[in-house]
């Protein structure tokens, strides 16, 4: 029997309606044309991407014209950081005259960005989380100065799940540059909370916004970005090639990917059906806390419950190294950390912070573990995964005492 798959942050399946989409897309002879081509089964390709994107720009209250398809978020967050830096940089005669500020906790396809630029002069805060895991708006305010063009902060955290409010921090970016007269641009990385929580880029100041389409039960290798507030303006390009997307991402566009994303995001950010899933995923986490509570393992949680999207939760389990324990588990596939970390030695920088933040003291030999649910995931899941985790955790122990 295959293990148990609880790795959904990490990635999703496609929904059936998802997979007939795209199927017939790609076996639909008018829609095998290149988009950008000037006669019939190109208009019709580009007639399906355009239908797309109002589909995808509806679904977080975008407009269909911000939207700019890419790979997946890590492309989409390569494209606004380093378009946001390059044109800035242009505008203040260089990189050391900016100053930019980002989370401790980003997903590295934004944090290397910052890393990149930081080698080339650029000012990069990293804000820390509070002892509750989140970035506060006050926590971004204070480190704002007149040298800021641009701020980063992810909505949710892809590691333990925490949310910020994203919508209160462009807030403060905005009135600082109002009071200033400067002119400090906000992007956040939502891969984790579209689909997953509400969210509405109607009346805020996000200026930018990415995305990435296998975290919500669509295709791999798509994603988006939406820039908002007519923040293209300020991104310069950064990828050459037609003029494809506006320019932001030239090539020839993947009219059954893109036709797929659209299906995923219209099902997933459903406000009915978003509801359902994220009860669901209340009631899981809730009988596998319990759950794991009643067999009396030791634990700490990395997650802030009551401030996070419920489908991931991330526990600390001290005595025992992560890769034993994760060799151990053959009936679960969860994660240690991020699957995009899972090649490195070192624990993970996201749940150190949080820890650090809450100034607790954890064992050197423990395992964080990310279990993430997913729409389908039976109730029954939680209850055997705790056990388990705690029959496993117990072996180890009797072996090595
Ligand atoms: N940002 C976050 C928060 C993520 O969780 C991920 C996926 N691990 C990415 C960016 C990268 O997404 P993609 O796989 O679409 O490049």
């Amino acid at each position: 029997m295959n293990p148990i798959y609880l790795d959904y942050a990490a990635s999703t399946p496609v929904l059936k309606s998802v997979e007939d989409v795209m199927i017939k897309t790609l076996l639909n002879e008018n829609l095998q044309g290149n988009p950008s081509s000037n006669h019939f089964y190109g208009w019709s390709a580009r007639d399906a991407i355009i239908e797309s994107r109002k589909t995808i720009a509806n679904s977080i209250g975008g407009d269909y014209r911000d939207i700019v398809f890419t790979s997946g978020a890590t492309e989409a967050n390569n494209i606004v950081i380093q378009g946001a830096i390059e044109k800035a940089a242009k505008e203040n005669n260089g990189y050391s005259n900016i100053h930019v500020i980002t989370s401790s906790i980003e997903h590295k396809s934004v944090l290397d960005v910052f890393a990149f630029y930081e080698e080339k002069g650029v000012n990069v805060t990293y804000v820390q989380p509070n002892h509750e895991g989140i970035i506060t708006s006050d926590a971004v305010e204070s480190h704002l100065t007149l040298q800021t063009v641009f701020v980063s902060i992810m909505f949710v955290n892809n590691e333990v799940g925490n949310k910020n409010d994203v919508v209160a921090i462009a807030k403060c970016c905005r009135d600082y540059s109002v009071s200033n007269e400067t002119n400090v641009n906000f992007h956040t990385d939502a891969t984790q909370g579209i689909g997953k929580l509400p969210f509405s880029l109607k009346g805020t100041f996000i200026d930018y916004t990415t995305f990435s389409s296998h975290k919500i039960y669509g295709p791999k290798g798509i994603g988006a970005i939406s820039f908002n507030n007519g923040s293209a303006n300020n991104c310069a390009k950064t990828i050459f090639g037609g003029p494809q997307e506006r320019g932001f991402k030239p090539g020839t566009q993947p009219t059954h990917q893109i036709v797929g994303f659209a299906k995923a995001c219209e099902e997933l950010t459903q406000k009915d059906r978003r509801f359902e899933a994220y009860t669901h995923y209340l009631k899981l986490t809730r009988v596998f806390v319990k759950a794991l509570c009643g067999f009396g393992l030791e634990f700490t949680l990395n997650t802030n419950l009551a401030k996070s999207s419920p489908n991931i939760l991330n526990i600390n389990i001290p005595g025992i190294e992560s890769d034993l324990l994760m060799g151990m588990l053959s009936t679960l596939s969860v994660s240690a950390g991020s699957a995009c970390n899972s090649k490195k030695e070192e624990s993970s920088y996201v749940v150190n912070a949080i820890q650090k933040a809450r100034q607790q003291s954890v064992d050197d030999i423990s395992t964080n573990l990310r279990i993430s649910w997913g729409i389908e995931t039976p109730n029954e899941v939680p209850g055997f995964a705790a056990k388990e985790i705690h029959e496993m955790v117990t072996k180890y122990k009797e072996i090595t005492q």
